[in-house]
């Protein structure tokens, strides 16, 4: 069994050590494991008057169904196990939540914050350009979205280069999401990532007895948190877990350095500060740390410490440090196998990465699905309802002789926009697939954590696709 501090290889370790409890041949579970295909690429881009040689990479996990799904990473980190390992955890995270989609991920090694727009789009069209020319890239193919680095702005280069190769294709919108919501996106896929966290983090704190072993009271109001990461998904979490969720963050560290304030720091104003400051350091009553410091912020005193950036910052020389309780994993992989050990023998309760950052592919699905309907959720049914409700407004007010004002009526007979629908299929999603893995980790005699118990779920998921084959008993 594998089982290192790598990225690459604490996916391994994860995978088997879930692969005894699923009872599934041997054959299978090295297919279901395995990358189908990777695929890396060097191309010239002429920048700044100099060429110069990018290395990417595109990677398919697994195409037990299709097309296969999973966003596109910017950073000079970027290599070919860490594409894979992110490949492997997308196949995982898309069964987790029944998003019917098989895994992969792409990567461009480069540090997007050294070139300006007009570089990024040169270097993203080429890329894209790149994929098209191999076939790793259609709406029935291979669907790439946003991940570290890019963004909408990026998904709608990626969305022209292919319509202006293939844009006969009826359905040439769904190539890619995470695109503008002008532009054939959808509303609510810019914070899904960061929303199904806090859902996530909200269902783990509903249990009174799980949250009784870790001494804790169950809600999620007024637990302390703090963020490593301040980009999308830790900013989404963030603002949503203080304004729905009644958390007080106490501490965040970014690559500028970190700071901390016990008493509470209002996560909007932090917000405004660093945009107007460009740094989180020296924020009105918080310490600071500074850069070299930055990693303190992972062992500060809270509830749940949510590193919504990169993986393995979480390592065997700090987890026996980290104060924290609960470990949300906003970011794939933050933990290494090796830590994890440490983190699980000091009973901390690791919300897993394959579960908690799922929101994001989620609503990506719920993108395309719109992308192949060519139509707007709510279109159909929102007045149809709205009409409905008001009927029933009316014939309580006829039965009961009483009333209902203007904004009471508003509030009751609304119909569904579309950021309702989304909201409200990504809570389902998140309620629905945390039931689940806490159900495998209760029946399964032997399963301690939920990341084994979300592996097993998982795979057991891609296994039954796989049966389809007719090669496997
Ligand atoms: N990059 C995100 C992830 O790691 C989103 C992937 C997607 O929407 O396809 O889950």
């Amino acid at each position: 069994m594998s089982k290192k501090g790598g990225f690459y290889e604490s996916v391994e370790h994860y995978f088997d050590r879930a692969a005894p409890f699923t009872g599934l041949p041997q054959g299978l579970l090295d297919q279901i494991k395995a990358c189908n295909s990777v695929y890396r690429m060097n191309f010239p881009v002429k920048l700044r008057g100099e060429v110069k040689v990018i290395e990417a990479y595109r990677v398919q996990h697994s195409q037990h169904r299709s097309p296969t799904k999973g966003g596109i990473r910017y950073s000079n980190h970027v290599n070919q196990e860490e594409v894979m390992a992110l490949a492997a955890l997308m196949s995982y995270k898309c069964a987790m939540v029944d998003v019917p989609f098989g895994g992969a991920k792409g990567g461009i090694k480069i540090n997007p914050w050294e070139y300006n727009e007009e570089e990024l789009e040169k270097i993203t069209r080429r890329y894209t350009s790149e994929l098209i020319k191999r076939n790793m890239i259609g709406p029935s193919v291979d669907v790439p979205a946003p991940d570290y680095g890019t963004g909408s702005r990026e998904m709608a280069w990626i969305y022209d280069t292919y319509r202006a190769f293939r844009g006969e294709e009826i359905d040439a919108a769904g190539c890619v999401t995470g695109k503008p919501v002008n532009q054939n996106g959808v509303r609510g896929r810019e914070e899904a990532t960061g929303r199904g966290v806090y859902y996530g983090i909200r269902e783990a704190c509903n249990f009174p007895e799980d949250m009784k072993k870790i001494g804790l009271s169950t809600g999620t109001k007024g637990k302390t948190f703090v963020l490593q990461g301040l980009g999308n998904v830790g900013s989404f979490s963030g603002r949503i877990g203080q304004d729905e969720g009644g958390m007080i963050l106490v501490g965040v560290g970014e690559v500028e350095g970190a700071v901390y304030k016990a008493e509470g720091i209002d996560i909007h104003e932090l917000l405004k500060y660093r945009k107007a400051t460009g740094s989180i350091l020296n924020f009105p009553g918080a310490t600071s740390y500074p850069k070299e410091q930055r990693e303190v912020a992972l062992e500060f005193e809270c509830d749940v410490l949510i590193p919504a950036a990169l993986e393995s910052v979480i390592t065997i020389d700090n987890a026996k440090r980290i104060k924290a309780k609960i470990i949300a994993e906003a970011a794939n992989g933050p933990i290494a196998a090796d830590a994890e050990e440490v983190l699980l023998a000091a009973s901390k309760l690791i919300i897993p990465d394959v579960y908690l950052n799922a929101g994001g592919v989620t609503v990506s699905y719920f993108e395309w699905l719109k992308n192949l309907s060519h139509m707007r959720f709510g279109r159909m049914d929102k007045r149809f309802n709205q009409a409905r409700l008001m009927d029933m407004v009316n014939l309580v007010e006829r039965m009961t002789g009483r009333s209902v004002n203007d904004s009471e009526q508003a509030m009751i007979a609304r119909g569904a926009e579309e950021i309702d629908l989304v909201r409200s299929g990504l809570e389902e999603t998140m309620i629905t697939a945390y039931h689940q893995i806490r159900e495998v980790k209760m029946q399964r005699e032997g399963i301690e954590d939920l990341r084994t118990a979300a592996f097993v779920n998982a795979v057991l998921k891609i296994s039954n696709d796989y049966m389809s084959l007719g090669i496997w008993p």
